[in-house]
């Protein structure tokens, strides 16, 4: 399968057709953004650990029966999937307190949660992708009740797996985001990427951050804690 036309080209990936106009390819890149755009940068080798990583964690859930859109790893940067319409929602579970959470509810960074959290974003940079419950997306028409709560049941299938696999790497999932699609026939699958620019991940012993928010937060050390938790995931899997 080969690149046909570009589709779209979005703040952290490239999205081309292919021959087949169920598959798409996704050409990872190194540009880093936050704050909806507002802070660029760069992230030297984060395409190539985000495609990887991603990867290899969606056919980890697809073995524990979370359907992903991943078909094949074809370069260091560039995955084939299936092509999905997303459903424009971000989907963020929580296991610890953090970030917009922390701020919103006043809480301090690093409270654990009994049982995780669940919130939805409507997936809008024009909007600033505001928070919104499940009532509001069904009113939007983003998603149907029954397709909710599809996405919820995989969501924290995908927290109970991940969670348990990074514990493994000596690695603490405090919170991520997913994003959901639906392929031609209309079955709910995951879609997007998994990686330290989406996920919260702290080192188990000594906390410190291994994801984006060094980046976010100018704290340095950016590359090296996105290749930490690489060397980490490739030690385990
Ligand atoms: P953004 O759009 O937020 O800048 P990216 O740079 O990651 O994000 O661009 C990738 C785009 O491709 C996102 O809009 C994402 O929703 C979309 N996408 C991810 N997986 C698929 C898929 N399987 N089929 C169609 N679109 C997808
Ligand atoms: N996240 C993301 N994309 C977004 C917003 C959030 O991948 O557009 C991830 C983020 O990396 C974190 C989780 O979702 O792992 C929760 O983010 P939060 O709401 O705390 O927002 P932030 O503090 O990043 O603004």
């Amino acid at each position: 399968m080969t690149k046909q036309e570009q589709l779209y080209e979005g703040k952290a990936k490239k999205v081309f057709t292919t021959e087949d106009p169920n598959l798409l390819i996704v050409d990872y890149k190194d540009d880093a953004t936050a704050f909806n755009g507002i802070k660029k940068g760069t992230i030297v080798g984060k395409g190539v650990i985000n495609n990887k990583m991603s990867n290899r964690l969606m056919q980890r859930l697809e073995k524990a029966g979370i359907p992903t859109h991943f078909v094949e790893e074809l370069s260091d940067r560039e995955t084939l999937v299936k092509k999905v319409t997303i459903v424009p929602l971000e989907v963020i579970i929580r296991n610890i307190a953090a970030g917009s959470f922390s701020k919103r509810f006043g809480v301090e960074e690093g409270v654990v949660f009994d049982s995780p959290t669940i919130e939805f974003s409507y997936k809008n940079d024009e909007l600033g992708d505001p928070l919104m419950n499940d009532y509001h997306a069904i009113a939007l028409k983003l998603a149907t009740r029954e397709e909710i709560e599809t996405i919820t049941n995989y969501a924290f299938a995908v927290n109970r797996e991940l969670k348990a696999f990074w514990a493994e790497c000596g690695v603490t999932l405090v919170d991520f985001k997913l994003e959901f699609g639906k392929t031609a026939d209309g079955t709910i699958v995951l879609a997007d990427e998994i990686s330290p620019d989406t996920c919260r991940l702290w080192d188990s012993k000594t906390g410190e951050k291994l994801d984006k928010d060094r980046f976010r937060r100018d704290m340095g050390g950016v590359e090296d804690a996105y290749a930490e938790v690489m060397k980490r995931l490739n030690e385990h899997i």
